[in-house]
């Protein structure tokens, strides 16, 4: 079985256009391939908040190179984008967007939303491309809580929704460029279960909320990463009080990483093209 390597924690919140509290939980720039394939996690909310008489998000701005993956818990984001997808997400929802060669999108409140205020928080997850998927076509993949399955843990102790990859048999609906497994757990105190990964994948646990537990020792409270070690095969999550997290391993891909801002690709000569791509308007 895999050990955990170790814990990763930030505690510091800041402001993403209009979203007010976003926890920036790990990326790149501190992990580098350790965490690979995956490159950023933000925690926006939980918050309450008023109706709003304005338009309020992120708006316009680019991305090359990767792709992002919103997963909303409460309220409702409306996305648009410089290829013509578009969409509601909202609670259960999942989006995936695929930028590669170059998207311009904006992530707003929807409109319901706004006018109603209530209850918010989303993941915003960054997954890389290997190199020769990092200037192909965009993408875009809108999956909605119906689309999702819900597997029902044994003994009623929890419940584990497959988004991508693998689970028990069962298949999340996103379509991955690398092998990667994403599950979004809920589990009730003092529960333990076993999730699957191979040996040399990379496998993380990020805790929404609860506390948890590793090799029977080690203590994880909530908006801590779990990064677990390479070598092995599967890892076990222990619960120490109700708990809702989410499962990130897969396969790395095992390039350089040269990210700026919104664009990640492998050397910096690629990252000056993009702001210049950027600049001449060919991302969107
Ligand atoms: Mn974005």
């Amino acid at each position: 079985m895999k050990t955990l390597a170790f814990i990763h924690r930030n505690d510091t919140h800041f402001a993403v256009g209009d979203f007010a509290h976003v926890l920036s939980v790990f990326s790149h720039y501190e992990l580098g391939n350790t965490i690979s394939p995956f490159l950023l996690l933000d925690h926006i909310g939980p918050e309450q908040l008023q109706p709003m008489s304005q338009r309020k998000g992120v708006s316009d701005h680019p991305h090359r190179g990767f792709e992002t993956v919103t997963i909303v818990y409460k309220g409702e984001i409306e996305h648009k984008d410089s290829k013509g997808s578009g969409g509601i997400i909202g609670a259960g929802d999942v989006q995936w967007m695929t930028a590669a060669a170059g998207i311009v999108h904006q992530e707003v409140f929807s409109k319901a939303f706004r006018e109603r205020g209530g209850a918010f928080e989303m993941i915003q997850l960054w997954v890389n491309l290997p190199a020769r998927d990092k200037l192909s076509a965009p993408g875009y993949q809108s999956l909605t809580s119906d689309q999702i399955p819900t597997i029902e843990l044994p003994n009623g102790i929890g419940s584990v929704r497959v988004i991508a990859g693998q689970f028990n048999g069962q298949s999340g609906p996103a379509k991955t460029h690398t092998r990667i497994n994403i599950l979004d757990v809920k589990m009730r105190s003092g529960q333990s279960a076993t999730f699957n990964a191979e040996a040399g994948d990379t496998a993380l646990v990020y805790l929404v909320s609860g506390r948890l537990q590793f090799d029977k020792t080690e203590k994880m409270e909530d908006a801590g990463l779990a990064v677990m070690s390479s070598n092995e095969s599967d890892f076990s999550v222990e619960t120490l009080g109700d708990s809702h997290f989410l499962i990130l391993s897969g396969e790395p891909i095992n390039e350089p990483i040269f990210g700026r801002g919104p664009f990640i690709m492998n050397s910096y000569e690629e990252i000056l093209q993009a702001f210049e791509d950027s600049k001449n308007g060919e991302l969107g």
